[in-house]
């Protein structure tokens, strides 16, 4: 694997990983032959502490991939509808394939907010809705999930992956409605994306159901230990961070406006920008500068600016200051070199 000078395609943690976590993992190191708990119930009870959910109400999982697809498993049949906002996270289409369900794409409103006539229309059996929204980074109104909860009787996954760098958050949907399911991650705010540990949050009886279909031990002992530490003795560094990227996200959002770009009002630790010929300009910025950033192309053109530039855009992951300089620096010599 070649090491990028600057890799801001992923979304993962620019600032490393919490200092108590990769303490818990030279401590465990040792103590590898030995299997980890089954259900991992230690990280559940700290996941209940960090989220006020009983840890009853909650699932951990390899990764909140695993938790997404073991709640499609649950919650669904072979032949089923799965409903998904267009454009959201590319796994979850896989997801119900490999579970033999049908995804269903339903275009964002022009505001980024989700469609609920249109998702209730779909006849879904599973309704996921990201929030805030990967690649997009908006926010899906909390009024317009619950309004979408009760008036179905479909389970609605809610993706969370983001919730650190926002505002709100659904999780006490989850707690109060049986139809809610919240999945969320240590990979992105926490910094923990190559230990894979992932956790929802539903009614006590759903969350067994995901946890049955999937299977015990899928939580190994080092991420055990690192999660666990990283919940009870860093949320500190956890929220610095986060705090950080909403400040330096502000800011590198105004450096791209200045440039005549519209980047998305984002709540996520990234800024989604509708540019044409993004993926020809990442490859520019990737070549000339060393800089990575993610393209999209051909996406669900839901407003104006997706028009424009051809259903185009690029996702460009917040990090420390002199990384977002030199993506601006790489971003106008290639729109330059592709003009
Ligand atoms: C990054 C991301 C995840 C996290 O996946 P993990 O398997 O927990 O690393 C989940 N959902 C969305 C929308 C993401 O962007």
């Amino acid at each position: 694997m070649t090491m990028l000078a600057t890799d801001l395609s992923d979304n993962t943690n620019r600032w490393g990983m919490p200092p108590a976590a990769a303490r818990a993992i030279a401590e465990q190191a040792g103590q590898s032959m030995r299997y980890p708990e089954a259900y991992a119930d230690t990280l559940k009870r700290a996941i209940g502490g960090y989220t006020g959910a009983p840890p009853e109400a909650v699932v951990t999982g390899c990764g909140s991939d695993d938790v997404l697809d073991a709640a499609v498993r649950a919650c669904g049949d072979p032949g089923d509808r799965l409903a998904t906002c267009d454009p959201s996270f590319v796994m979850v289409p896989q997801f119900a394939r490999l579970n033999g369900l049908t995804p269903i794409p339903v275009s964002l409103t022009s505001s980024g907010d989700i469609d609920v006539t249109a998702l209730l229309r779909t006849q879904a059996r599973i309704i996921y809705v990201c929030s805030p929204n990967n690649p997009t980074g908006t926010v899906t109104s909390c009024a317009r999930v619950a309004a979408l909860a009760e008036s179905t009787s479909a389970t609605v996954i809610v993706d969370e992956a983001y919730a650190e760098f926002a505002r709100e958050s659904l999780l006490d949907l989850a707690l109060t409605r049986p139809n809610v399911v919240v999945v969320r991650t240590m990979s992105k705010a926490f910094g923990l994306a190559g230990l894979r540990v992932g956790y929802a949050v539903a009614n006590p009886g759903l969350a067994r159901e995901i946890e049955t279909v999937r299977g015990p031990y899928k939580v190994n002992a080092l991420a055990l230990a690192a999660a666990t530490a990283a919940l009870e003795e860093d949320l500190g560094w956890m929220r610095t961070h986060a705090s950080l990227v909403r400040d330096l996200r502000t800011r590198f959002a105004a450096a791209l406006c200045e440039r005549g770009l519209t980047p998305l009002p984002s709540a996520a630790n990234f800024v989604f920008v509708p540019l044409a010929s993004a993926d020809r300009i990442a490859v520019a910025m990737r070549a000339v500068d060393a800089v990575a950033v993610r393209a999209f192309t051909g996406l669900c053109r839901f407003n104006e600016e997706l028009a424009a530039s051809d259903g185009a855009a690029l996702r460009i992951t917040i990090g420390p200051w002199d990384e977002l300089e030199r993506a601006l620096v790489a971003l106008d010599r290639a729109r330059i070199a592709c003009a």
